[in-house]
């Protein structure tokens, strides 16, 4: 491998993605593992330890030739003390040390983050930012996602919550019930979930996002509607959020936005419409670029930017 590497994790609901990368942000090498949910996730960490090791082993190398760990988790991450908030699906609800643990375990620093937060700095680093940072970065998938890049650093705010693009609220009445406890986020109208959701609301049932997206493109207008109203919610956060951060870039990633320009061009539209001008004139609205490998490589960002001076 030569010369020291980073390392990274992305831990979410189903799998466990890590990478050993360079310091210049190329994955080295990469794997996956099946996320363990059971017993409230307290094998989660022991089986990253033990991968982890493992590959290390397969390069002939040992945890001297890795710089530090950076990882990215969903849930808010307070990343002073190192915890995990709110990752219900794990079970790692109430202030979950993640950060002590791996490195009793590892003997590395290690730095956590949103893992939707470490996406956005992958992207701002190796994808779709190229040179700027400052942008926002919102993931249309299951939920929505989101991370406030300013300055080239995580706008985290006081309890590591600022930049939950998918609870900002979007139906202020009537709005459907949020995972969150709240009602009308963005998340239950414009997510993979929501677009089901608004076409329940017209009277019409489907498996998922995509087959709606496929009705419309059919002619369906009850599924145009649909993807209008998508179109125009993302619009309106997206348009306050420029108003509040005035980015360079927004940029839109997660299995949604693979529908393209069917949803692209009508909330480009709504996001011209609901952003103050001035904020407009530099804003650009650009797809993500690196997939999946997105939180890898912002986690790695995170621990370069810790160490390497
Ligand atoms: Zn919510």
């Amino acid at each position: 491998m030569g010369g020291k590497c980073l390392a990274a994790v992305d831990i979410g609901g189903t799998t466990i993605k890590m990478a050993f990368l360079t310091v210049e942000g190329d994955i080295i090498r990469k794997w996956a593992i099946p996320t363990d949910q059971a017993d409230g996730g307290t094998n989660i960490v022991s089986d990253i330890v033990r991968s982890f090791s493992n590959e290390l082993k397969q390069d002939g190398l040992t945890n001297v030739d890795v710089i530090a760990v950076g990882v990215g988790a969903p849930g808010p991450a307070d990343p002073i003390k190192g915890t995990i908030s709110g990752a219900v699906n794990l079970g790692w609800v109430n202030n979950y040390p993640l950060k002590r643990l791996l490195e009793e375990a590892l003997k590395l620093p290690v730095f956590i983050e949103n893992d939707a937060n470490c996406a956005a700095l992958g992207e701002m680093w190796r994808g779709a930012g190229n040179g700027t940072g400052d942008l926002v970065c919102i993931t249309i998938g299951t939920g929505v996602g989101g991370g406030i890049v300013s300055k080239g650093m995580i706008f985290t705010g006081v309890s590591g919550s600022a930049g939950e693009i998918g609870h900002i609220t979007v139906v202020p009445e009537n709005g459907i019930l949020c995972n969150c406890g709240k009602h009308g986020c963005l998340e239950t109208v414009a997510s993979a979930t929501g677009i089901v959701n608004l076409y329940k609301e017209e009277g019409k049932e489907a498996p998922d996002a995509r087959a709606v997206f496929l009705q419309a493109s059919k002619g369906d207008e009850a599924a145009k509607r649909v993807i209008d109203r998508c179109a125009y919610y993302l619009g309106l956060a997206i348009g306050n959020i420029a108003n509040t951060m005035n980015p360079a870039k927004i940029v839109v990633g997660g299995g949604v936005s693979e529908a393209g320009d069917a949803l692209l061009l009508p909330l480009e539209q709504y996001v011209r419409q609901y952003t103050f001008p001035r904020a407009m004139e530099v804003l650009s609205i650009e797809k993500a670029t690196l997939g999946n490998d997105a939180g890898v490589i912002g986690a790695a960002y995170l621990a370069k930017v810790k160490t390497v001076s």
